[in-house]
């Protein structure tokens, strides 16, 4: 027997067990959309004349949030959006997300820009975990793709960054945090707020669940390349993603709360750490907290 949705008489393509909702396709959609604008005008205060530089992998977060944003600012000719993709260098795998993300910048009309780690640093992310094993490759992939991106950003002239992080990225992040008692990168997290060197960071798909995203992506029929990138199985947020998945299982709702908890309990932290002062890093000329960047710490060019 078909489910109907909650809200109309139609049958329901899912149930949001949190919310205790049955929804169909229509919905649904208006659901995603109607959290992702929310987020987006409470938390990230796009003004006129915004270039905004979207970070897109190929993967399904990021065509959802450029698929989106292009819906949202399209009618707007004050808006500008720019995409920007890392090449990491990882074989067999980065080529098809690649690829996904063409065929979607192409049918958007949206500018495409992708830089490589090859380019930038002489080097990609498999020769970097070919010779050095000390830290696994996600580390590097991040400080260096973060990097590599906030540059770009700056390079065209964006004054915003929006990256495609979802519910599950975020509540994953807010958790290990915890686990390994890092409350300095909690600030990092908190809401963004301008320090000069940084592009200022948007995630407008936070408050969505991945799941959906995934649902968002395939009934929009968007290009989405869904292959696993051949480093993913090493990093330690696997076991915390389980762990999360199997509590909202149990206990639906939990990444939301963990969510909101956070955001209520960011600005009380932030005011402890107070803002870290940038300088500009004496080999790249990046913006950084120390005198040498991350990525040129990572990179051995002290
Ligand atoms: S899983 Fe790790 S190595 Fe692979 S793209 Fe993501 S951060 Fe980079
Ligand atoms: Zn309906
Ligand atoms: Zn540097």
């Amino acid at each position: 027997m078909n489910v109907k949705c909650s809200k109309c008489n139609k049958e329901a393509i899912i149930f949001q067990k949190y919310s205790g909702m049955h929804l169909c396709k229509k919905h649904f959609i208006e659901d995603v959309e109607r959290k992702i604008k929310l987020t987006i005008r409470k938390h990230f205060n796009i003004q006129k004349n915004d270039i905004i530089a979207v970070a897109l992998s190929g993967g399904k977060d990021s065509a959802v949030l450029l698929f989106m944003l292009h819906k949202i600012f399209d009618k707007r000719p004050d808006i500008e959006l720019i995409a920007i993709t890392i090449d990491e260098g990882i074989d067999g795998y980065r080529e098809h997300t690649l690829k996904t993300a063409k065929e979607l910048t192409a049918k958007l009309g949206v500018r495409h820009i992708i830089r490589s780690f090859e380019d930038e640093f002489d080097t990609t992310l498999d020769e970097i975990t070919a010779k050095e094993r000390e830290k696994g490759a996600c580390s590097y992939c991040g400080v260096l793709r973060k990097t590599l991106l906030n540059k770009t950003a700056i390079e065209v002239g964006a004054t915003k960054l929006a990256t495609g992080h979802n519910l599950d990225d975020e509540a994953q992040t807010i958790l290990l945090n915890h686990l390994r008692g890092e409350v300095s990168r909690m600030v990092k997290l908190a809401q963004p707020h301008t320090l000069e060197g940084l592009v200022l960071r948007a995630k407008p798909l936070r408050f969505i669940p991945e799941k959906e995203v995934a649902l968002y992506a395939l009934v929009n029929d968007l290009p989405v390349d869904f292959s696993e990138c051949p480093y993913a199985h090493e990093a330690i947020r696997g076991e915390v993603r389980d762990m999360l998945n199997d509590f909202e299982v149990a206990h639906p709702g939990t990444k939301y709360s963990l969510l909101k908890g956070f955001d209520t309990m960011a600005p009380i932290i932030s005011k402890e750490y107070t803002d870290i002062e940038l300088a500009k890093c004496r080999i790249c000329g990046q913006a950084c907290s120390l005198g040498i960047c991350q990525a040129c710490k990572l990179l051995g060019r002290e």
